[in-house]
């Protein structure tokens, strides 16, 4: 473990789109700054379903003013994963990856930031650390097992495989789609009493129409209570229990900020919307000169918050940390 004498003028965590943005801004600002991430480059999207397609157009994607251009009207993950590899390369960005930051600690009115390999001092810190490292658990008995994902990948293992999807969103809507079209044998199970009013309009038909001629079955209004090796219980608020066979399952039910990380750091977190405390404007939150960009300050509402949004945090939070220091002068 080292510790740097080394004061940066801002410190990143994370190298999502919106910690890259936040990396180009301070670039162009000749603010000093570094990107730490705990994964690969764009881990969030390296993630991602393999052959997934993005629901943005390529535009809305775009971050550093960098054109994206591919032939089609929407990006694959590989499109993005191209992309941004080429941006960050671009702008020759500081960015250490495979290095996980464990602790931001306020010092002497700035930041110590521990990290696996070791401690970093900055005047700002900006957390960019996303939500899909944390999904939104059902916290029933059975969820730990092997067979039960909240990450769907790929579909091809799963052919001839009697696969339960819980949820009724995108992902959850996608998943069954793509797992149906490769042999799999799906149901999804929704507490809600229809699919989801945010499933884009493009996909709803398509599975509209595959659990109207019985190709994907539903069970809606239906909770699942506890999961075993060749099983999924679930009840529709009946006293009784329903047993399906089941061999896997991906539970497709969200994710969120890593809240134990945000309060750690000092940054209090609203009860109701579980959405971290910062001003609008700068997006500096209760804890001076700690920052907070894309889906890791959204709460609730992170499934309506995009990269075309967290680029626009990472300009606003830039400007007011360039501001502060021409200030401070
Ligand atoms: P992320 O991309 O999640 O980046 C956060 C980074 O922080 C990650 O690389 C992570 O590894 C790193 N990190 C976390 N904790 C630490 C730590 N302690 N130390 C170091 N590094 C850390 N949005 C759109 O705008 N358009 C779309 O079409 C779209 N499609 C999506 C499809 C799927 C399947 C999902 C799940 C989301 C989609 N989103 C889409 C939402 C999208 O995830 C976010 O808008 C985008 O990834 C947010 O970027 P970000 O930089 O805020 O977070
Ligand atoms: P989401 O929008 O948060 O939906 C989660 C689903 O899981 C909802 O239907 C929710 O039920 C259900 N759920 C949550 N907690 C539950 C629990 N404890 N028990 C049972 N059900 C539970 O998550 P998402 O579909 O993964 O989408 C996340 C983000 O990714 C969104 O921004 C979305 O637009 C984006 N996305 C993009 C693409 C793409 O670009 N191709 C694909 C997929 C997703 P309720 O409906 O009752 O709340």
């Amino acid at each position: 473990m080292s510790v740097s004498a080394h004061v940066y003028d801002i410190l990143i965590i994370g190298a999502g789109p919106v910690g890259l943005a936040c990396g180009i801004e301070a670039a162009r600002k000749n603010l000093d700054y570094l990107i730490i991430e705990k994964g690969c480059l764009t881990n969030s999207i390296f993630h991602f379903p393999a052959e997934m397609q993005f629901f943005s157009t390529p535009e809305l994607l775009e971050i550093g003013g960098v054109p994206f251009v591919i032939l089609r009207e929407k990006p694959s993950r590989q499109d993005c994963l191209n992309y941004y590899r080429r941006v960050a390369e671009a702008f020759n960005l500081r960015v250490r990856l495979f290095e996980t930051v464990e602790q931001v600690r306020p010092d002497d009115g700035g930041f110590e930031v521990k990290t696996s390999k070791a401690t970093c001092t900055a005047r700002n810190v900006v957390l960019a650390t996303g939500f899909y490292d944390h999904p939104n658990l059902l916290g029933i008995a059975g969820e730990h097992l092997a067979k039960v994902s909240h990450y769907y990948t790929a579909a091809h293992p799963f052919f001839k495989r009697k696969v339960a999807i819980i949820g009724g969103k995108n992902s959850a809507v996608e998943a069954a789609l793509d797992l149906y079209r490769h042999g799999a044998e799906v149901t999804i199970i929704h507490r809600g009493a229809d699919f989801g009013k945010s499933v884009k309009y493009w996909i709803l038909p398509d599975i509209q129409n595959r659990v109207k001629d019985g190709a994907i079955k539903t069970r809606f209004n239906t909770r699942v209570t506890r999961i075993t090796e060749e099983a999924i219980y679930v009840t529709n608020g009946s006293a009784t229990e329903e047993r399906l066979d089941n061999d896997f399952i991906f539970a497709m039910t969200g994710y969120h900020a890593d809240y134990e990380f945000l309060r750690s750091a000092g940054i209090e977190i609203d009860s109701e919307y579980q959405k971290a405390r910062y001003n609008p404007e700068t997006f500096e939150t209760n804890v001076p000169s700690l920052y907070i960009a894309g889906v890791a300050g959204a709460g609730k509402g992170a499934n309506m918050l995009f990269i075309e949004h967290g680029r626009e945090h990472a300009k606003k939070i830039v400007s007011h940390i360039a501001n502060k220091n021409t200030r401070s002068f």
